[in-house]
């Protein structure tokens, strides 16, 4: 922890979090070690017809009585608290389950989207995803689960449902349209635009913290390759084998919780006093020039 807090000190500091985040608030992770073997349904898959879209809307009808019920656990807070206290800046995430968010991280890029918002394929109107699952509710009401305590879930809100035929999709309220979750499927291009804003954040960084992510999808292991071909450090905190661990100056294997409260209590309740003078907004230091800067305050722009 010591050589995590050392390397990020006084640092402007980009965050990426995965699944490993969210699995002590409930929301298992594909990849983690000890979870069963899933597949997501691919971008091409859901487009493919009724078929499909019926067996992800059970999946996603149920799963997300359980989803809607997660709330942000320690390591979310202790994140949003490192972010408030200008430790960390941008906190970008592969979690569409909207619990850093709640945590209160600002500022936050939702790389993957959000399980909350449904976008019509058609006419690309988004709406809540809580209207969709009450016209469903009115439509399903034998899909409807009291309890969801025995049902599996996947990490973007999809449950182990048996018969899917049956199930009645809702569409479009605008066009009629296919309505799918406002979020990127496997198979499926993260947006230009914020790919290119990440990009630039990493690019300015002066290091780049990874927490719980194995860093399978290139959606987030182009940014740690970035960093590490333009001498930025890179830190990777997560239960089990990386993709990154190569490229890592520190790794760290360990739960997500308890590693970024630990982490908080370094660098933010045992920084000193000194650096409430200083700020974000000043030039950063040369290359490798920022391990014995003060820490700056609250981070005022990005
Ligand atoms: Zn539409």
């Amino acid at each position: 922890m010591q050589a995590v807090a050392a390397l990020l000190r006084g640092r402007s500091v980009v965050c990426l979090t995965g699944a490993g985040m969210s699995t002590d608030s409930g929301i298992p992770d594909y990849r983690g070690p000890g979870s069963p073997p899933r597949k997501p349904m691919t971008f091409d898959e859901f487009c493919s017809g009724q078929a499909a879209q019926r067996r992800y809307w059970s999946r996603a009808f149920v799963g997300w009585q359980h989803m809607a019920g997660a709330a942000p656990n320690d390591g979310h807070r202790a994140l949003a608290r490192m972010q408030a206290a200008g430790v960390i800046g941008t906190l970008v995430t592969q979690n569409v389950d909207g619990l850093h968010g709640a945590a209160g991280s600002r500022p936050l890029i939702d790389l993957h989207g959000r399980i909350s918002e449904v976008i019509c394929l058609e006419c690309r109107d988004v709406t809540p995803r809580q209207h969709v699952q009450t016209r469903l509710q009115a439509l399903n009401p034998a899909y409807a689960r009291s309890d969801t305590s025995g049902v599996e879930i996947a990490p973007d809100g999809d449950a182990l449902v048996d018969d899917s035929e049956r199930f009645a999709l809702a569409g479009c309220g605008t066009c009629g349209g296919r309505l799918k979750p406002h979020v990127v499927f496997f198979g499926e291009n993260v947006p230009k635009d914020r790919v290119a804003a990440v990009t630039a954040l990493v690019d300015e960084a002066d290091a780049l913290l990874v927490v719980g992510s194995s860093l399978t999808v290139m959606s987030g292991f182009r940014f740690v390759r970035q960093a590490h071909r333009s001498g930025t450090p890179v830190v990777i905190v997560n239960r089990g084998a990386t993709r990154g661990d190569d490229l890592a100056d520190v790794r760290v294997d360990a739960g997500c919780s308890e590693t970024m409260t630990a982490l908080a209590e370094e660098l933010v309740s045992r920084r000193p006093a000194a650096s409430a003078t200083s700020h974000w907004g000043r030039p950063r230091p040369a290359t490798g020039g920022g391990r014995d800067q003060p820490l700056r305050a609250a981070a005022t722009s990005h």
